[in-house]
């Protein structure tokens, strides 16, 4: 099993909880031997099978394990047979029935220990778990989600991780505790007749063989299942982000059927695996029982011809240990199962924790502080995993404080031209370069700390306008120009036309924006992201259509804040409204991947060519 693995994968940072778990466990199992011992004096005082011979004596040479084990049940029995004669058989019950109740008390209580030093561990394996998720999906590059679906992810970091809760790490106590109860009672039921357990151990392969068949397609079963749960996210993801379309086009019933499809698809599946998996129980149960049966009839026949090495007393005392190993191993092939179940979804987990960044950097990159020159696209190429070109030779020289517009169809590549320059994507081949150092040798942090970037949908999370505004910044440090922050956040949204709607709202600057600026207007938001962006105060801007999700109103607000913010930097502009791009440096005229034409908005009009029809395109509107 993989047992071992996803101990020494997972377990190490708690070994010492691990530690006093094992070591209550096996304070416990102990335990449990002592109080089930008193058994046989019970059931020899009721029968009165008391053995003659039995006499107080003492230890005198150095003996073995065997004889003073021996030496301490003589005695006891002497003992207790001494209290019999004087007290009575009543008084004796009493008395054992009270040791009993006392070793059953400490039994249990290391039990529970044994649990509440397991707790934390399962709980703390499951949040590393969730770390390691999270901090890889803020990690991977922005392809990949693109590449899966993000209910998909989604389910992977939530029921996936929660399988493996509720499957490996709920079998975690079982794995650590039953395989010690059954070592410690193996033993103990060879101290008492080795001849008899060496006859069973012969037998236990046989139970183990039909066990292990069963759990084979578990793993199978459940990777189905996880998959089918992932595509349920997918599509409440989907539902959820369509339903003004869904209702708007009376599709309900549609979606219904496909969703109703996929969950009873899921119900079959996982009554598979349930079944299946419910299975373990009963089937140990019943090859335990067996087992027992053939000792019992085994044992017994030895006892009743007289040839056994143990009384009918101790006969019993190892058929009650023998039947106590059932239950610990009927628990442990349900743990088994369980662990199968949940390695599907771990491996599901490991597919993304695995994945490899496509987006590597340099093992020492170089320093790259300032952006002091020019901007180079040189000879780039680039296609998305589809294949198909996107970009083909782009060759552009952007220089320091110069606006270079991209304008051109929807799909001639405009946006994933803007998306190289913070390595969102690198170029196939060709490279780009920032003051002739090739982006891909830098640090991507320092890469990115130089840029400002808006695009056509803000983002904004869920949170203070003042925690959003200061999002790219690090407030710890102190605020530029000897302000203190919240003079900057002000300053900030001042230029970005956003201070006197945020002062409108119950709380000023402390106000909630809800669930991603859900109850703000589009041109709110976006001047909402471009207080941000002032704020970051970066040399290098890229605006991507930032004003084309607008109304005319709330553009002209925008774009009056994005002309503020524009002032004194580079900038690459993504260029809806034509109209806002006119006195660019340059303009660059993209076509199916291209730059077809480049010039100033005159040139470009003499041109008579791709630029003049977009612009009378426009003006026919
Ligand atoms: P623009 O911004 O000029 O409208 P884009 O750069 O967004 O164009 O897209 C250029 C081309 O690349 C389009 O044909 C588009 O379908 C394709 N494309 C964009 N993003 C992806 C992606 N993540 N995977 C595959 N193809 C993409
Ligand atoms: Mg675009």
């Amino acid at each position: 099993m993989h047992f071992l693995q996803l101990i020494k994968r997972f377990v190490p940072p708690y070994r010492g909880l691990m530690g006093l778990n094992i070591l209550f466990n096996l304070l416990s199992t102990i335990l449990s031997l002592f109080s089930f011992a008193a058994i046989i004096p019970v059931l020899k005082i009721l029968f009165g099978l008391s053995e003659s011979g039995v006499s107080h004596h003492v230890l005198s040479e150095a003996v073995g394990m065997e004889q003073w084990l021996q030496f301490a049940k003589d005695n006891l029995y002497y003992w207790l047979e001494q209290q019999t004669a004087l007290h009575g058989g009543g008084y004796v019950l009493f008395m054992l029935g009270l040791f009993l109740i006392v070793m059953t008390g400490l039994k249990c209580l290391t039990a529970w220990l044994a649990n509440y030093y397991m707790v934390p561990i399962r709980t703390g394996v499951l949040r590393d778990l969730r770390r390691q998720l999270y901090d890889k999906m803020v990690s991977l590059p922005i392809g990949y989600f693109t590449e899966e679906h993000r209910g998909d992810v989604m389910s992977r970091m939530t029921n996936d991780v929660n399988e493996v809760e509720a499957s490996i790490m709920s079998a975690l106590d079982v794995l650590f505790k039953d395989p010690i109860m059954i070592l410690v009672y193996l033993t103990t039921l060879f101290i008492i007749s080795w001849q008899l357990t060496l006859f069973v151990i012969i037998l236990l392969p046989v139970a183990g063989f039909f066990i292990g068949r069963i759990g084979r397609s578990l793993k199978r079963a459940s990777r189905r299942g996880q998959e089918q749960n992932a595509e349920i996210l997918t599509q409440i993801d989907e539902t959820l982000g369509g339903l003004r379309v869904v209702k708007a086009f009376n599709a309900e019933q549609k979606l219904r059927e496909r969703f109703l499809r996929l969950i009873n698809d899921t119900r079959q599946t996982f009554n598979r695996i349930n079944r299946r998996y419910y299975l373990a129980h009963p089937v140990s149960e019943f090859l335990g029982t067996a087992l027992i049966a053939v000792i019992l009839w085994f044992g017994g026949v030895l006892i009743l011809r007289g040839t056994s090495l143990i009384d009918a007393a101790t006969f019993i005392y190892y058929l009650v240990i023998f039947y106590s190993i059932i239950n610990p191993a009927k628990d442990l092939s349900k743990a088994g199962y369980s662990v199968r179940r949940g390695m599907a979804s771990l491996e599901r987990i490991d597919r993304i924790l695995n994945t490899p960044s496509t987006i590597r950097e340099l093992a020492s990159p170089k320093p790259l502080e300032r952006f002091a020159d020019e901007i180079h696209y040189d000879h780039v190429f680039f296609h998305y995993s589809d294949d198909r070109p996107v970009l083909r030779d782009i060759d552009l020289t952007i220089r320091k404080g110069q606006m270079i517009a991209l304008v051109g169809q929807s799909g001639s590549g405009k946006t994933t031209m803007a998306d190289l320059l913070p390595r969102f994507y690198d170029a196939v081949s060709g490279r780009i370069t920032i003051d002739g150092t090739d982006v891909r040798d830098v640090r991507t942090r320092d890469l990115r700390a130089l840029m400002g970037i808006v695009n056509q949908e803000a983002i904004l999370f869920n949170d203070t306008f003042y925690n959003n505004i200061t999002f790219g910044v690090d407030t710890t440090q102190p605020a530029p120009n000897g302000m203190t922050w919240p003079e900057a956040v002000e300053q900030a949204a001042r230029i970005a036309n956003a201070h006197d709607f945020i002062m409108a709202t119950p709380e000023g600057y402390n106000t909630s924006i809800g669930d991603r600026g859900s109850r703000l207007s589009g041109g709110q938001r976006q001047r909402i992201s471009i207080a941000r962006a002032i704020l970051k105060n970066p040399p290098i801007l890229i605006l991507d259509e930032a004003t084309s999700a607008l109304d005319t109103e709330s553009e002209k607000l925008v774009q009056e804040a994005l002309e503020h913010l524009m002032r004194d930097r580079t900038t690459l502009v993504v260029a809806h409204r034509l109209s806002t791009i006119r006195h660019a440096d340059l303009i660059c005229v993209l076509h199916e991947g291209r730059i077809v034409e480049q010039g100033r908005h005159d040139e470009l009009l003499a041109l008579n060519g791709y630029y003049r029809r977009l612009v009378d395109m426009q003006s026919a509107k």
